[in-house]
């Protein structure tokens, strides 16, 4: 079998659970003990009925798994998507509770979500959905238990009707329910570019590393969704240049850089970056392969594979979506030399604030946004220097390496608590 055709067959959480078996057998992790990290704890499947604004009744299928609460509470993300699957539930909450702790932060990790295409229903139906499905997991949710946050197609608003949600059922506000809020609903300031904010701090360690400036860094970015639009706009402001951004609409391109500032103008009005008059047009897989310093993906999933991997010109890859790479593209990077920062590093940004945002919650204080950016950047600039340094100890690809050190301290927390019978 090609490597295409295996990869073809590699579903999200099976790429999840390939760099995980990695990982374990270099930690020579006891073979119980693998076997219950690569499962999730709890899988809910719910379908939600929800009346439409035709007068139909519709029935949505939802999930929330729970890979892990060895650290903590479970901590993900609720996407809304056509393609939402069990499957890519089950890899991304494995990725959340590897993610936070790469970032040392106590949560376990989950993800949910719903299947059904946003751009085809109104706000009400998305209310209603979001309200139903809240209220079907919510005995498996809360501050103490399992904290959803915004992720593909979800928002502030989401969020907003969550913990409305869950306040209604238990009677009283519980803002630190939910993260990703409206700021006046007990939101963070600094939630919302965040994971761009993340991605930006690790690419400049990555930058300081070549002994690169940022002035004479062309960024290209795959994806002009929150994480996309904020990482351009703070990586624009801070003298990197843009020279190319994709969304699924089509792309854009310009060797002399974007005006990222005018960009966010014409998305606002037009929905894609497609037809903005300060670039040529590109096609968004065309993009991925232009010569640039700086690739930054932060669409979906598996758009880096084995049959472009080759034909990626960048030094640099700043994972800022969950999974946009798959194994074995990591091995062709890793031969022709790319510095990949891998999404549970690269990405970690979103939930590192989110978590400053259930503390902030839980004390009723909130902290000024300069405090909870510098904050950020203390956070990730250690996880950035933990995950390299382990790599080069330990003679393993950055993948690999931030595996190792998450697995490590999620398994030790096991060891200690030991296990209830
Ligand atoms: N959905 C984001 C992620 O994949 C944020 C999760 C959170 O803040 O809990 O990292």
């Amino acid at each position: 079998m090609s490597v295409a055709e295996s990869e073809k067959e590699l579903s999200v959480y099976e790429s999840m659970a390939a760099r995980f078996d990695v990982a374990a057998r270099k930690l020579n992790l006891d073979e119980g003990l693998c076997h219950y990290l690569r499962m999730p704890n709890r899988e809910i499947i719910v379908h939600i009925p929800v009346m439409l604004d035709s007068g139909k009744l519709a029935v949505f299928d939802g999930y929330r798994v729970q890979h892990s609460i060895a650290r903590g509470p479970c901590k993900g993300g609720v996407r809304f998507s056509p393609h939402v699957t069990l499957d890519e539930m089950r890899g991304l909450a494995a990725e959340m509770t590897w993610k936070c702790a790469v970032v040392n932060i106590p949560f376990g990790g989950a993800k949910g979500g719903v299947v059904c295409d946003p751009a085809k229903l109104s706000q009400g139906e998305l209310e209603r959905i979001t309200r139903r499905y809240t209220a079907e997991i919510l005995d498996y949710i809360g501050p103490e238990r399992d904290v959803p946050a915004p992720d593909m197609n979800t928002n502030e608003q989401t969020m907003a009707w969550i913990m409305d949600t869950y306040s209604m059922h238990v009677r009283h506000t519980v803002t630190a329910s939910v993260t990703g809020k409206p700021l006046d609903l007990g939101g963070s300031r600094g939630r919302r570019a965040a994971t761009g904010r993340g991605c930006m701090i690790a690419t400049d360690q990555a930058l300081k590393r070549f002994g690169w400036k940022r002035e004479a860094t062309r960024v290209i970015i795959q994806g002009f969704g929150n994480v996309g639009s904020q990482a351009a706009r703070l990586m624009h402001e801070a003298g990197y240049r843009i020279i190319g951004v994709a969304d699924i609409g089509g792309g854009i391109f310009n060797t002399h850089g974007l005006d990222i500032a005018q960009l966010i103008e014409y998305v606002k009005e037009h929905r894609t970056v497609r037809g903005f008059p300060g670039g040529e047009s590109i096609g968004p897989q065309e993009i991925l392969e232009q010569d640039c310093e700086v690739l930054l993906p932060a669409a979906t999933e598996s758009v880096i594979n084995s049959k472009n991997a080759r034909k990626i010109k960048a030094r640099i890859l700043s994972e800022g979506a969950n999974s946009p790479t798959t194994p074995p593209a990591d091995d062709i990077l890793f031969e022709r030399g790319v510095f990949v920062i891998p999404d549970i590093l690269a990405n970690s940004g979103g939930v590192t604030v989110s978590y400053f945002e259930w503390v902030q919650d839980r004390q009723g204080y909130f902290w000024p946004e300069g405090m909870v950016n510098e904050r950020l950047k203390h956070i990730m600039v250690n996880a950035f220097n933990d995950v390299v340094g382990y790599g080069e100890r330990h003679n393993v690809n950055n993948r690999i390496a931030a595996y190792m050190l998450a697995i490590d301290r999620v398994a030790f927390s096991i060891k200690l608590r030991g296990i209830y019978a």
